[in-house]
This record gives C-alpha cells, structure tokens and sequence, in this order.
C-alpha cells in the first residue's frame, strides 16, 4: 500500500549493509572501514544509519562536524569518529571532551589541541593530514614530516593517522597517479624517520574502486555505502564491486491532479515551457521545498506508472509538472518515482544529477527535512 505521504524517501538497510560488506570484502579482512556519515549520512538519517553500521561492521565514522559526532555518540559508544573538517577554535574544547578525532594540518592546530587535551587531563588521538593535490586541507609534502614530529613532541597528542584525499580519482588516472606517489614518498619518509603512525588512509569511494594500491590500513567510502557509483570518466572501469553496489534509498511523491492541456497552453512560472500540442498533464507534490533542483526544469524525468515523464517547465517550491500524456491510466494519488525503480524502469540519483547539472552527492545531501525518511529491513541477520 502507498504510504499516506505526499513527498518521501525509502531507505532500503539491507541494501547499505550489503554495500558495507562488498567494501569490506573488496579490502579484506586487514583494512579498516570508515564510514562517512556527514550530512545527515548523505541525506538518509544519521541515527538510524548509524546504528545500522555499527551493527554491520563499520570500524569508525567520518563526519564534518561536532555534532555529527555526538550523534553517533548518542547511538553507541565506542567507534572512533574521525573530524574530517578543520575545527575552528572554539570547538577544540568540545572535539576533546567528546574525544573526537581532529584532522590536523598545521603545527598552530597540532599546539591547540596539546593545550586542550593538556587542560582536560587526556591524550588526545590525531590525524595528520597531507596535502596531495585536493587543496583544501593538509600540510605541504614537504612539511609533513617536520609537522608529524611537532604532533609527537607535543604532550596530549597520540599521532594515530596519517591521510590524504584525492580530488579526482574518479576521472583523472594520471593526476591521481601523482597524488599517490607524493603519499607514497610521505609515507616512506616518516617510515625512515621511525614514526610509526597506526592508521594510513586515503581512499574515498571513486579511489577505492580505481586505486587499488592506496588502500594501506583504512578507507573512508561515503557514496558507494549508499549504493552509488561516482560518476565520471573513469566509471567504466572493470570492477565486481560495481556489480554488487545497489543505491539504498529511493524518493517519492503522488499525483496530485490530472488534466488535459491544448497546443499552446502555457506553463507553471515565467511560461517557459508551452505545449506545442495536445498533451496530458500530471501535478506531482514534489518541488525544490523538498530538495528537487529546479534545475530540473523542463529537463528531468520522473517515473509514472512505469513511464518516463518529463518534467514540464519551472519546478516550483511545492509541486511539479509532468507530461503523463503515454501513461494510459494515470489517476489523483498514484505514486510517482523520483528517485528509484517503478514497474522494471529505474531512474538513478545520477540521472537527475546528470540532468540538473550537478553531483549525485548534490541531489542527495539536498533532500529537505519536510521529507519523512522510511526505513526498510535491516533486522539483524
Ligand atoms: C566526504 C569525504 C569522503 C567520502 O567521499 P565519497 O566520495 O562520498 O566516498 C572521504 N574522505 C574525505 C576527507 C571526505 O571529506
């Protein structure tokens, strides 16, 4: 029965704790798993996300903020949370008290938390972060190994990590190529000097299906434990884990209204769509209020009754436009598919992204909170 709702997402928890378990089949049984749940764990929830992987064989998390923490936190103890974002210097405090890991990237940072974990009696676990070509956060190649014995000469700091992040594994082989030869040599030289750090990582969901020999101790996959494959130019790529990987949540809403439109109607805002012929008209109850780009405009399909329908002119807030004029029986209610399967046809987060312009991390991380989150399966196996 289609649930009483007018815009929804359906969570499939054993689709992501399948994902989660092709991954950790893929790097073997030696190789942490870091999921990343920032945002919201890229729009399904984090609570509930959270709970599922704790139970499925996540090793740690990765958020982008204090709070994402100490959500995780509020669902179980225990799993180290990575930081992945720079704190700013007011968080330093709490990052101790909750024990959250920070990332650190310069020895101002490394000094910071020294004297917090110094004023709360406590070492504090860190992870140096190395700058290989993304350009946002980490040292300087040649200044990481000076940093990584900053970290180890302060009191309070344990230096448990040592990373980097690719910026375009999932298109540029060569580029990625560099990224990991200046990891490498980073790696080698801390080695030489006798610094031991437990955890090296660097693989985000495109460098784990393209690079296989940065996997070292842990990889932080965000995309693929939610059943997505980066796209880009690389996508092609022979890979087994593409194959097992099935997106986890699926997004919805009704028809809301059916009519039949003349050649030459106008519509919804600016009148940038007109028909040019006689054409059946569904209103769906999904606009950008829920998260649907109106980039979207004119552009992207929706899926009802089994039937690509193009979105007809502007997206608007709360509603949109679909052309239902090849559904045969189309009526007030039926659900239609934004996001997901209908009647054998499929519609991929990647689809719209392709269509409105964007990234599938976009679409996701945009779905709004005004869209009630529904969670199927993942009972304990
Ligand atoms: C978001 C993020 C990831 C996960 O990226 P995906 O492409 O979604 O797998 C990994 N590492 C860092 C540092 C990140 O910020």
């Amino acid at each position: 029965m289609t649930p009483k709702y007018r815009c929804w997402a359906e969570i499939d928890l054993d689709a992501l704790r399948e994902n989660l378990a092709w991954i950790r089949h893929r790097v073997g049984p030696d190789v942490r798993v870091m999921a990343v749940v920032k945002a919201d764990a890229y729009g399904h929830g984090l609570k509930p996300i959270a709970g599922l992987m704790m139970q499925s064989g996540a090793d740690l998390f990765g958020v982008a903020n204090l709070t994402e923490a100490r959500t995780i936190r509020s669902v179980g103890k225990g799993w180290p949370v990575l930081m992945l974002g720079a704190c700013l210097p007011e968080e330093v405090e709490i990052a101790v008290r909750d024990r959250v890991m920070p990332t650190i990237s310069s020895t101002e940072e490394a000094r910071a938390f020294s004297a917090g974990a110094i004023k709360a009696h406590c070492t504090m676990d860190v992870h140096l972060k190395v700058d290989t070509g993304m350009g946002r956060l980490g040292v300087g190649p040649p200044q990481a190994a000076e940093l990584a014995k900053t970290i180890q000469s302060l009191p309070g700091l344990r230096l448990q990590g040592l990373y980097t992040h690719f910026s375009s594994a999932e298109d540029d082989a060569e580029f990625s190529r560099r990224q990991a030869e200046t990891f490498h040599r980073v790696v080698a030289e801390l080695e030489k000097l006798g610094i031991e750090v437990p955890m090296i990582h660097a693989n985000n969901s495109a460098a784990l299906l393209h690079e296989s020999k940065t996997v070292h101790d842990c990889v932080r996959p965000g995309l693929l434990v939610y059943g997505i494959i980066p796209p880009g130019k690389r996508m092609g790529a022979d890979s087994v884990l593409q194959r097992q990987i099935h997106p986890a949540l699926s997004w919805k809403c009704r028809v809301s209204l059916v009519k039949e439109v003349r050649r030459g109607t106008p519509l919804s805002y600016g009148h940038a769509f007109v028909s040019r012929r006689r054409m059946k008209v569904a209103t769906l109850t999904a606009g950008y209020g829920d998260g649907y780009p109106r980039a979207g405009s004119d552009r992207a399909f929706t899926l009802v009754g089994g039937v690509r329908c193009r979105v007809l002119g502007r997206v608007t807030m709360d509603q949109l436009l679909a052309d239902v004029s090849k559904v045969p029986e189309v009526a007030n209610g039926d659900e239609a598919v934004l996001i997901g399967r209908q009647s054998g046809q499929e519609i991929t987060v990647t689809d719209v992204a392709g269509w409105c312009g964007t990234v599938p991390w976009e679409i996701l991380t945009g779905i709004t909170y005004r869209v009630p989150r529904l969670y199927r399966g993942g009972h304990a196996a």
